[in-house]
């Protein structure tokens, strides 16, 4: 047997139940099957509204250049946002290390689907867009007016569809890796853009998704394209039909927060922060202050997130399993925390799907 792959992730619980749900995240790595061949090595970093209050800097560059030299992925927690005057570690974090997508992946299982199996994934540009917030406030004659720029470069449009793209071959390896369970045959990527009235920044976007998504790599990808505000109507009324969606920094923002909603509990969703060479995975959800300490904060959405970052260190059989003990704890339904209606822990959860690991 070829020597294990060792990797080694840095840990970020930041705050409130951060630090419920991170050491699921670990426990989860540590129990993978001995047949990955995979080792993990753990270094615990520092991040958050706690950390600001001890050291004046929610983000040290300690944890940063841990990071950058040591680690081959980390686990974000979260970290607490209701505090004025500092600023998220984790959009610092994504600067610092040029994370320049956002993966949301967004998964129903046949125990809560209300009959529509959902499994698709947007995946949104993380580095420009509106969020270059240039923004200006003119005095005229007429009372002000205010402007902010949008800037979309053929470089940030290229690889983020790039990645789209090597996402959707990932899911399809993921299904075959997990036959029977599959909800398509063929990888799908939908381009989301609103190039009919902004012909040339969307109008840039979709041409350089279009040539990305041509390479000979995605053959066996089906490229499509979707209006955002279509697409946004097409997602609620048939989630089932779509796989990736890729999507510049606004369009994906707003639709990552629509899509999650279809599937009920913020405890489920995972996400992961994906650069060239990086990948933080993360929890959908915040600090939750009005759960914390009661040991009943869904661990689903870290032990997804561990997955996802598996994925982008080219793991996908690791993924698989993972994704495969989650499906299988959801769906028996036995072992459930009070936001998905069942009475179970943290630490229950967590044990049920190591359990089917
Ligand atoms: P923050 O400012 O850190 O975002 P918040 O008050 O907005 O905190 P969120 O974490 O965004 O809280 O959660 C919103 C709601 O969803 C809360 O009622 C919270 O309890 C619930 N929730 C979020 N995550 C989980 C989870 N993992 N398990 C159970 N409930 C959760
Ligand atoms: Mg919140």
């Amino acid at each position: 047997m070829a020597a294990a792959r060792t990797l080694r992730i840095g840990l970020i619980p930041g705050d409130g139940i951060g630090r419920e749900v991170i050491p699921a995240g670990r426990r989860i790595l540590e129990s993978l099957p001995a047949s990955l061949n995979l080792k993990f090595s753990f270094v615990d970093l520092e991040a958050g509204y706690d950390t600001f209050q001890k050291t004046g800097t929610a983000l040290p560059d300690k944890t940063v250049d841990i990071l950058k030299k040591e680690c081959d992925g980390a686990l974000f927690g979260a970290v607490s946002t209701k505090v004025a005057g500092y600023s998220s570690p984790i959009v610092a974090l994504r600067k610092k290390l040029d994370l320049y997508a956002n993966v949301r992946p967004v998964k129903t299982t046949a125990g809560n689907s209300n009959g529509k199996p959902i499994d698709l994934v947007i995946v949104r540009e993380n580095t420009e867009d509106l969020y270059v917030k240039e923004e200006r406030t003119i005095d005229t004659p007429n009372g002000k007016v205010a402007e902010a720029i949008k800037r979309i470069s053929e470089n940030a449009s290229y690889r983020i569809s790039k990645i789209a793209g090597e996402i959707a071959l990932s899911r399809q390896s993921i299904r075959d890796a997990a036959p029977g369970t599959a909800t398509r045959s063929q990888p799908m990527v939908t381009i989301t853009h609103k190039s009919n009235v902004l012909s040339q920044t969307d109008g840039l976007f979709r041409e350089t998704a279009r040539r990305a998504l041509a390479a000979e790599k995605f053959s066996s990808v089906f490229v499509e394209e979707q209006i955002v505000d279509s697409m946004v109507y097409k997602l609620f009324r048939q989630p089932e039909f779509y796989d990736v969606i890729v999507a510049p920094n606004l369009y994906g923002d707003i639709l990552s927060d629509g899509a999650a909603a279809l599937v009920g509990s913020l405890g489920l969703v995972p996400s992961a922060n994906v650069g060239d060479n990086f990948a933080i995975g993360e929890p959908c959800h915040g600090s939750a202050p009005d759960i914390e300490g009661m040991g009943i904060s869904n661990p689903i959405a870290t032990i997804r997130s561990v997955a996802l970052m598996l994925e982008f260190l080219g793991e996908m059989n690791a993924a698989a399993k993972i994704y495969a003990a989650v499906d299988g704890n959801l769906d028996a339904a036995q072992f459930l925390t009070p936001d998905m209606g069942g009475k179970a822990t943290t630490q229950q959860v967590l044990e049920d799907v190591l359990k089917r690991l």
